[in-house]
């Protein structure tokens, strides 16, 4: 998907800078909140320029903290910004933005994780989902212990088509730890391949732009920081529903070096597991000695056509947890020995 978004020409009026309005308003990075500010505005512009062209668009940030991504986006000509803060220490500084872009910038205190933003903006902006993505971008720098449960939530509902994508296929721009952005781009036979490429190749096309080095943050992070950009595709690779995909892949990938067959064993009850993970295989077409890492998205479209074919013949199926059958044998065994004792004493 292109990228050709400019900075546009609305101009904000002469403002402190990030690094005063940390000091202005005592904002100094809470260390168990992750938090990372990034105060380079060239690189919070580059951050908004990748996004796309935001020309009259709608835009929901997430994790404004000190506001320096929030001063490249509402200098980027759009209708309106939302943005999405949960540390109250924020507030002030962000409605010091609001004041210098009047009409133009929205702050709600929130969790970005139970926001509803399906209801924030206006219905004539919505799309169809075959059309083109509508005018709404979501941005993001968010803590990495945010972000990676916050995609596979947005994944979800974009399979689903609601939350964030009722407008129609939303894009989004975010951060990640440079090495979980790695694995969201990751082909097949790659050895970042995982259960997030899976997850977010099947239903979007997924774009690693630039990486940011650690030392561009305040204060620094460990590691160094990828910017990626989400475009729902208008037909998912899979079209199974989104648990039922998450299900294949996490157990395939929980014996990432292992052969294929290993993992997908574990979709099935121990006594019938040999015969139903050789059906799934020879079905799919698929050859048990695969690695996981070199299964493709057809590959994976396959097995959860196949297993879905097994569920819809065996209702207990799709419930079966190995780790619960596991337990529970533990349990059994346990007892036994204990009755054992019981005899013997
Ligand atoms: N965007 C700013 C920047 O780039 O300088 C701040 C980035 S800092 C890594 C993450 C921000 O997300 C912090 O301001 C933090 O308070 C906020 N945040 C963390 N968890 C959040 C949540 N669940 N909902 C909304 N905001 C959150």
């Amino acid at each position: 998907m292109a990228a050709s978004g400019k900075i546009g020409v609305f101009r904000l009026p002469p403002l402190p800078t990030i690094r005063e309005i940390i000091k202005l308003f005592r904002l100094q990075a809470v260390k168990q909140l992750s938090q990372n500010f990034l105060l380079d505005l060239r690189l919070t512009d580059k951050i908004v320029r990748k996004a796309g062209n935001l020309t009259d668009a709608y835009v929901y940030e997430v994790g404004p903290g000190p506001g320096g991504i929030t001063r490249s986006i509402l200098s980027a000509n759009i209708a309106e910004l939302l943005v999405i803060e949960k540390d109250t220490r924020f507030i002030p500084g962000l409605q010091m933005l609001s004041d210098a872009a009047p009409g133009k910038l929205r702050i709600v205190h929130g969790d970005v994780l139970t926001y509803k933003i399906e209801r924030a903006f206006p219905d004539t902006i919505r799309r169809q989902w075959e059309d083109d993505p509508p005018n709404v971008h979501i941005i993001g720098n968010l803590p990495f212990s945010v972000s990676t449960p916050l995609i596979i939530k947005w994944l979800e509902n974009i399979s689903l088509k609601d939350g964030p994508f009722v407008y129609g296929r939303t894009q989004m721009t975010l951060t990640f730890q440079k090495e979980v952005a790695e694995r969201l781009v990751a082909t097949t036979g790659s050895k970042q391949r995982s259960r997030l490429s899976i997850m977010a190749q099947h239903l979007c096309d997924v774009d690693h732009l630039f990486t940011i080095p650690g030392k561009a943050f305040v204060p620094k992070p460990e590691v160094d920081v990828g910017v990626v950009r989400f475009t729902p595709l208008v037909q998912p690779k899979i079209k199974q529903p989104f648990k039922l995909v998450e299900k294949v892949v996490q157990n395939v990938f929980q014996f990432r070096r292992k052969y294929c067959h290993r993992g997908l064993g574990m979709l099935f009850p121990e006594a019938q597991r040999l015969e139903s993970t050789g059906r799934l295989l020879q079905l799919a077409d698929i050859d048990p000695t695969l690695r996981p890492v070199h299964l493709s998205l057809t590959h994976f479209k396959s097995l959860c056509d196949v297993y879905r074919k097994m569920c819809d013949e065996d209702a207990q199926l799709f419930a079966y947890n190995f780790r619960e059958e596991l337990k529970q044998r533990k349990r059994q065994d346990q007892e036994q020995e204990d009755d054992t004792e019981d005899c013997e004493s």
